[in-house]
């Protein structure tokens, strides 16, 4: 089927991915045939055709499907690590509950596609932390990170039970400038820049050795178009791809964004968070989505940097 004749639902269309996710699937298959939707309409969304829809209304999710001949869902919504600790049970009922709602489109036959991300949040205290392997030891310590791990096996599961074409990534932290991150642990390597280009100084929730594996969003939106573009006998792994960019603590990008605002200064003031970022891994080994379906990233910290505090202050973003 040509590119052109696809009809691609996004769910969780006005988050930080979903954002950036609908600008770049709609230059692949034309505006009109990307339906993004989101709990409420966003002003991002001027062209796209937008509904409104909460993930857990099958019957809602239904007749959108229905309404616009969905062919694909990328299916974005989810309650993220740092809030999920603060709501737990809905946490696990919206992350568990929306992804059964559109796998079971897809067993019905209803669409023929998904993107679903995962998290590296799967890995927990006692998996390895340098270059986390893609098979190891995954005992998530949050509720997000069980309820990534568990619909990772569910769409392992409904792929080789029913055949469903559902295809994820571990997406490490990403960092735009395009959109505001939602509520996750490395959060603050987007305020950074915000705090860097208002006051020229930061107050990190992690402490300075904090080092976690992060990916601008450019690379993490590529990487999903290319997993989603892959012939489907290429894609091996039907729970979901380790995915690796860099990997850098809150004391490197500052020394990084000190090369640019020489006046820069960080603290560190650990919360709640620290915990979270201490039981995830510092770097990942991603050589099976390498082998795979040929993933290269392409940015490292010192062009993650520019790019950042480039288009922030030229595109007016600074909040
Ligand atoms: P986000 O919080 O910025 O956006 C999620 C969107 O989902 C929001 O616009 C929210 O309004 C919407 N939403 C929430 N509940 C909903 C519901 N019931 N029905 C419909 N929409 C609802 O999150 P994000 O950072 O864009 O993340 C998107 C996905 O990527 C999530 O599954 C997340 O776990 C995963 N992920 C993100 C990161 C990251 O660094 N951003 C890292 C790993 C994985």
């Amino acid at each position: 089927m040509s590119n052109t004749q696809e009809k691609v639902l996004i769910i969780g269309a006005g988050g930080q991915i979903g954002v950036e996710l609908t600008e770049n699937l709609s230059k692949i298959y034309g505006e009109n045939n990307v339906v993004a939707s989101d709990l409420r309409k966003s002003d991002v969304f001027k062209v796209n055709p937008f509904e409104v829809l909460d993930a857990l209304n099958k019957d809602a999710l239904f007749s959108i499907v229905k309404k616009h001949n969905i062919t694909q869902i990328y299916h974005l919504a989810a309650m993220l690590s740092a809030t999920g600790e603060q709501n737990p049970m809905f946490a696990w009922k919206l992350n568990m509950e929306s992804l059964f709602h559109v796998l079971d489109l897809a067993k019905e036959k209803h669409i023929k596609q998904i993107y679903w991300p995962s998290s590296i949040a799967v890995f927990g205290p006692t998996t390895p932390q340098e270059n986390t392997p893609q098979f190891t030891v995954m005992e998530p310590s949050t509720i997000y990170g069980i309820s990534k791990q568990a619909g990772e096996r569910w769409c392992e599961w409904y792929f080789k039970k029913h055949g469903v074409d559902v295809r994820s990534l571990r997406y490490p932290g990403l960092i735009g400038w395009k959109s505001a991150p939602g509520g996750g642990t490395t959060d603050y390597a987007v305020h950074i820049f915000h705090e860097a280009l208002k006051n020229s100084k930061y107050e990190s929730f992690l402490s300075e050795n904090t080092a976690l594996p992060m990916m601008h969003m450019e690379d993490a939106i590529r990487a999903t178009i290319e997993i989603m573009h892959a012939p489907s006998e290429n894609i091996k792994l039907r729970g979901s791809y380790n995915l690796s960019g860099i990997s850098f603590s809150p004391k490197d990008i500052a020394t990084e964004i000190k090369k640019h605002i020489p006046n820069f200064s960080i603290s560190y003031k650990p919360d709640f968070r620290q915990a979270i970022a201490d039981s995830w891994p510092k770097s990942i080994d991603d050589s099976f989505a390498q082998k795979d379906w040929g993933w290269k990233v392409k940015y490292d910290l010192p062009k993650l940097v520019e790019n950042m505090l480039v288009n922030l202050k030229e595109h007016n973003l600074v909040k």
